[in-house]
């Protein structure tokens, strides 16, 4: 099991940004821009290349959650980045599906 779905299951506490059936989105423990929300699926999926064809309404939900949660954290003007990290040379360390949305500064690029 991973640490986010202790979160999923309130086993350990989290700050959540947004929640709906499928979606969970919460503050980022160590994060890297003044917003730095995380956007799961509440189904265990262990990243983008363990999704299915079945899954694609599910990971377009996903992106709809990244624009709510950009409104309610009040970076959809400013703009921001979403990343999702998969496998090792992605830099994945967690193996549950998340989608990073960073904001509240300028981001640079290319990342490193
Ligand atoms: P990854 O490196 O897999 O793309 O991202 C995993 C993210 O999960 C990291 O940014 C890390 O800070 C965050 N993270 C790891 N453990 C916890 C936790 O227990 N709570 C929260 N809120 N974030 C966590």
């Amino acid at each position: 099991m991973t640490i986010f779905q202790k979160i999923i299951d309130r086993e350990i506490p989290a700050s959540i940004v947004y929640e709906d059936e499928y979606a969970l989105a919460f503050r980022d423990v160590a994060p890297q821009a003044p917003v730095h929300v995380l956007v799961i699926p509440k189904r265990p999926i262990r990243g983008i290349s363990a999704a299915e064809d079945s899954d694609d309404v599910l990971l377009g939900h996903l992106m709809g959650v990244v624009r709510k949660v950009s409104e309610i954290e009040g970076i959809a003007e400013s703009g921001y980045r979403v990343v999702v990290n998969n496998g090792a040379h992605g830099g994945q360390t967690v193996s549950h599906l998340h989608l990073h949305v960073l904001g509240g500064r300028a981001m640079g690029w290319p990342p490193g």
